[in-house]
């Protein structure tokens, strides 16, 4: 028991960032659950909520919530002990209104490095549904291209893609230069990516849970996806496909996330820019000079994205 707590103790201290203010910090163990109250904190709030965490009301001076040490046990590890359902439920729930966009989390929560679990029949269809028609109108509204159930605090194996600010071929140099071409909204359940050939392709890219910045991701230019897809009915298919180009990379950032994994770990280094900026690299030779790229990157000709 006291090892437990222990344990829960520094889990909290290590992912509130409360560390620093310990002697402040008064503490008080309950049954199985350990609820942590900041005293006089002199530290800025730093909190988030999204997990078992999000059932704890925080401290009303400092933000941090309690964490439930009781739930952890075999086979729930990938989870952080957390039972999908109800999390799903308590996400949804969250919001004021149904048709409230989904809360989306930022680099540093913890809930973008866990490792996500195996979806399929994970949830009853009705509540996937919801959950897919949530996360749909949260990255429409965002705007984005795709999102994770990771980034609105889920760790599973789902996540919704849609590009319909591409335009059609022969419309847009830079789009057809990135192979970028409409993207219908599709939901997919365990998503498994196998890169085919040897090309590369470099681009600026975003995520929407490092709002307002980019980095160049090199991404394979062509995959093989077999995923399980959930249809508006809430049917559910098989799919074995082979993509390219831009909808390829879509499909390498979102199946990442479910690994814990962001577009920017993944950067060319010292490629990382303010997205306010990224009119000035309009051509990946410009961001090569200014920002003094090196690597592979450098072979690229003016107006090439593909190495390979
Ligand atoms: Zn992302």
């Amino acid at each position: 028991m006291v090892g437990r707590v222990d344990v829960a103790l520094t889990e909290v201290l290590r992912r509130t960032g409360l560390s620093e203010c310990i002697p402040r910090l008064t503490l008080s163990v309950t049954s199985l659950s350990l609820d942590l109250a900041c005293r006089d904190s002199v530290l800025p709030a730093r909190s988030w909520q999204c997990d078992a965490e999000a059932a704890a009301p925080p401290c009303h001076r400092c933000g941090a919530r309690a964490v439930d040490a009781g739930r952890e046990g075999p086979g729930l590890r990938d989870t952080g002990g957390v039972d999908i359902t109800e999390l799903t439920r308590k996400i949804l729930d969250r919001r004021e209104r149904e048709n409230d966009p989904l809360r989306i989390v930022q680099a540093g929560h913890p809930a973008l490095r866990r490792r996500a679990v195996t979806a399929h029949e994970r949830l009853d269809v009705e509540l996937l549904l919801e959950l897919a028609e949530a996360m749909t109108l949260t990255m429409r509204e965002a705007p984005g291209v795709g999102l994770a159930a990771p980034q609105v605090g889920l760790p599973l194996r789902f996540y919704v893609i849609e590009d319909s600010f591409a335009a059609d071929e022969g419309e847009d140099p830079d789009d057809d230069l990135l192979e970028r071409r409409p993207l219908a909204l599709r939901y997919l359940l365990d998503p498994v990516l196998e890169p085919l050939g040897t090309e590369r392709v470099y681009a600026f890219e975003g995520c929407l849970s490092v709002d307002g910045w980019q980095s160049i991701v090199p991404r394979s230019r062509r995959v093989r996806l077999r995923a399980t897809e959930l249809l508006e009915d809430g049917g559910l298919r098989e799919v074995d496909e082979e993509h390219l180009g831009w909808t390829a990379r879509i499909l390498q950032h979102e199946t990442d996330h479910l690994a814990g994994t962001l577009c920017h770990d993944l950067a060319v280094p010292r490629s990382y820019i303010d997205a306010a900026y990224s009119g000035h690299y309009a051509d990946l030779g410009e961001a090569v000079r200014l920002l003094g790229l090196s690597g592979e990157i450098t072979e690229l000709g003016e107006g090439e994205v593909v190495i390979g």
